[in-house]
């Protein structure tokens, strides 16, 4: 007999199988109980019937506990009534291994004491269905790149310098020097793009930003592609294939996922249809000063959560903000070719409240120029030597940006908070587990 993953089970239907699971949840009655069963790949039910198997194993089935780990032996059924749509009848369990006083019974748990039991609130349905699309939208990240020629690229994690300066930087000593949790690859990127014109990076990164919203991890993934002999203009046009690309991936490979979570996938069809609206900062100031929302607000300010909600859903679908002020973005970033007050960036910003999730700029390519902006910015000019050499030796026209793993996971999967987002969120005032 055929020990399958659940997932597999419509390839099996009439036959009878083993399967490895674990019991999450148990109904019973006189003749017949229900075990609720999950092994990683799905959840589904195994039905036994007094009639049908021994005393002992109907006896064992009842008694169950809550995350014991079974063998299961049976012939699988569809079963229109479930999300998955097929059952297990049961002839025969194995226990492997017991569970008592399981933590995370079926009543409802209140967030603190879930995030204390993170590493057994994985196993719950919903926490599996973030899982399997934050697995897809990984995996397809790595497609979409590699169908666009581009070269993966490590970035170290531990560095002596810092891009956008020594503020909400976890510090570490290296050897009698100062050294840091990376904030971001992309200096290492841009060395990357000269060396091998289309790179992406893919990695953790740390800020220890003392901000405590529903939008910030203190670490957490991204994904930054760096783009030689590129102006801002494609980089937009890749940005939006890219987020389309993701979008489409997982509806076409996560559509179980999808539903466990009660995820409108009409809603995520839209936001493959291209091109997504693009607004200047300029006129984003207009729009939210002249919607009676902002009071105060001034050409200059950084927009925050409220301000970008507003955007997205003005246009009701992701949308490009270009060319923010100076003076609220990095010493890198592009000047604009005929005002000093702007740089060539884009933030995206995503519908439904989830605001941005995607930076990116064309890059400075004047050595002189930079120079100049880190003076300015009073950052140490030796740690940026190696930075300068790349506008020394065959400078050209790059850009790039960087899309937040999470912040995706949880728009795309229609979360209220990031922290599902990933398996052990690291956040103000949580280490642990
Ligand atoms: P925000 O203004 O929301 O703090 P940021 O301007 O600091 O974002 P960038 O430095 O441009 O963000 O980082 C690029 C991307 O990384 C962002 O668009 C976002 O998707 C993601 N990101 C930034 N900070 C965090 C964080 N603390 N937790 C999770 N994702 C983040
Ligand atoms: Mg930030």
């Amino acid at each position: 007999m055929q020990t399958i993953s659940i997932i597999d089970a419509k390839d099996h239907v009439d036959e009878q199988v083993r399967i490895g699971a674990w019991l999450t949840n148990k109904r019973s009655s006189g003749k017949i109980a229900f075990l609720q069963l999950r092994d990683g790949s799905a959840y589904f039910q195994g039905v036994v019937l007094k009639n049908n198997v021994s005393p002992e194993v109907f006896a064992l089935a009842k008694g169950l506990k809550q995350e014991t780990s079974l063998y299961v032996t049976g012939t699988i059924h569809a079963d229109e009534r479930s999300h998955f749509g097929y059952e297990i009848a049961v002839d025969d369990i194995e226990v492997v291994g017991e569970s008592e006083d399981y933590p995370i019974t079926p009543k409802e748990h209140g967030t603190d004491f879930l995030m204390d039991h993170r590493h057994l609130w994985l196993r719950s349905q919903k926490q599996f269905a973030i899982m399997k699309i934050r697995n897809e939208i990984i995996r397809a990240t790595y497609e979409f790149f590699n169908k666009e020629g581009f070269t993966k690229l490590d970035s170290p994690i531990l560095t002596g310098s810092a891009p956008e300066g020594t503020t909400d930087l976890f510090h570490t000593e290296y050897f009698g020097r100062d050294a840091y949790l990376s904030q971001s690859g992309q200096l290492y990127a841009e060395a990357g793009a000269m060396a091998y014109g289309k790179v992406f990076t893919f990695g953790p990164v740390f800020r220890a930003e003392k901000s405590k919203t529903r939008r910030h991890l203190i670490e957490f993934w991204m994904v930054e592609p760096e783009m030689a002999f590129m102006h801002q203009e494609e980089s937009l046009e890749l940005q939006e294939r890219y987020i389309a690309f993701l979008v489409q991936s997982v509806l076409d490979h996560c559509d179980y996922p999808l539903t466990i979570l009660g995820r409108d996938k009409d809603v995520l069809r839209r936001y493959t249809e291209l091109p997504y609206p693009r607004v200047t900062y300029d006129d984003a100031i207009k729009l939210l000063q002249e919607s009676g929302e902002f009071d105060g607000l001034e050409w200059g300010v950084d927009f925050g959560s409220p301000e970008e909600t507003y955007l997205a859903e003005h246009f009701n679908k992701p949308v490009f903000v270009l060319n923010y002020p100076k003076a609220i973005k990095p010493f890198y970033m592009k000047p604009h070719p005929t005002r000093d007050d702007v740089v060539i960036c884009a933030d995206l910003l995503a519908p439904e409240g989830y605001g941005e999730i995607i930076g990116g700029s064309e890059r400075a390519t004047d050595v002189h120029y930079l120079e100049e902006q880190i003076k300015q910015a009073g950052l140490n000019m030796d740690d940026y030597q190696w930075y300068l050499d790349l506008r020394r030796y065959g400078s050209v026209p790059h850009s790039g940006f960087g899309l937040g793993l999470e912040r995706m996971i949880t728009w795309i999967t229609g979360e209220s908070h990031i922290r599902e987002s990933i398996p052990f969120p690291r956040m103000l005032n949580r280490i642990y587990p």
